[in-house]
């Protein structure tokens, strides 16, 4: 589908709109994928998360009707069925919608949700998957989240259930030779440290704390399982931050390369042109 197709759909007053639900990534702006890029170009209202970084909400051009309706640590936010009902009146409204969310939409995003309610709606929609924050934490943060003979696989788990509260029984996330990523586990990190040393991971099990990963003010904190606590106290310990566990976080000063200050993310251009014809999209 070319971009034609969405001028189209949206000069057609009478038919609904659609809704891309689209993954922003991490925060490096050069981490939009082409299809996140182009649909921000050619949408006409961006429902956005607080995790979507300057210099993405940047790159959505200044006639586009943009609404914040994301939370950061319990900060007033709009209630996920508002997020909703006014993400399907836009849409029904006609409007290119574009549902813009931090990381991957379908990870820790409620994004599943979102479908449900636009699949039960009859409003069309589509998904365009962004860079996890555990790519990211792996990527800047140099270290691998599988290597052989080191991990053999990896396990992304909340730190946040349902309704705030944390995994009770860590005994299914304890594997030696595994790595684990804790999305929103940063203030639990003491019930996460008791609950893995219960289960049997070893206290000198080494892991890292990224925070603002792909981000200028990005920071790794190492340690090791027995002193989670500690590390995750860490002052001035950047926002959001995601927690690894695992042999290969000790790889982290032996592979470090990502220099904050001096990096210069390799931006989408607002002179992009892109051929997308033969994209799926
Ligand atoms: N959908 C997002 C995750 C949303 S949950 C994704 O796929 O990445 C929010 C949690 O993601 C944060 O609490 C933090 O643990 C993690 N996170 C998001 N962005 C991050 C970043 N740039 N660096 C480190 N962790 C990040």
């Amino acid at each position: 589908m070319t971009l034609h197709t969405l001028d189209q759909h949206r000069s057609s007053p009478t038919r609904s709109g659609r809704v891309t639900l689209v993954g922003a990534g991490p925060g490096d702006p050069g981490l939009l994928t082409l299809h996140a890029y182009q649909a921000l170009q050619s949408a006409q209202v961006v429902l956005y998360d607080a995790l979507v970084s300057q210099p993405i909400l940047d790159l959505i051009p200044a006639t586009v009707e943009r609404i914040a309706v994301g939370k950061r640590c319990g900060q007033h936010s709009l209630p996920q069925a508002e997020i909703e009902r006014v993400m399907l009146a836009k849409a029904a409204a006609g409007a290119e919608v574009v549902r813009l969310k931090g990381g991957d939409p379908l990870m820790f995003g409620r994004g599943g949700e979102e479908m449900r309610a636009l699949r039960q709606a009859g409003i069309p929609y589509r998904v365009v998957p962004g860079v996890t924050a555990a790519s990211a934490c792996a990527s800047y943060g140099a270290m691998p989240l599988t290597q052989r003979g080191v991990a053999q696989g990896v396990t992304f788990v909340t730190g946040h259930g349902k309704d705030g509260e944390p995994i009770a029984d860590w005994s299914p996330y304890a594997i030696p030779g595994h790595t684990l990523v804790i999305y929103m586990g940063l203030k639990r990190a003491g019930i996460i440290q008791q609950g893995l040393l219960a289960a049997g991971l070893a206290a000198d099990t080494p892991v890292a704390i990224v925070g603002q990963a792909s981000q200028p003010g990005q920071q790794r904190v190492n340690g090791t399982l027995g002193t989670l606590t500690a590390l995750a106290d860490t002052p001035n310990l950047p926002t959001p931050a995601a927690i690894l566990v695992g042999e290969v976080t000790a790889l982290a000063e032996e592979l470090d390369w990502f220099e904050p200050e001096a990096f210069q993310a390799p931006a989408a251009s607002k002179s992009l042109n892109i051929n997308l014809d033969s994209a799926a999209m």
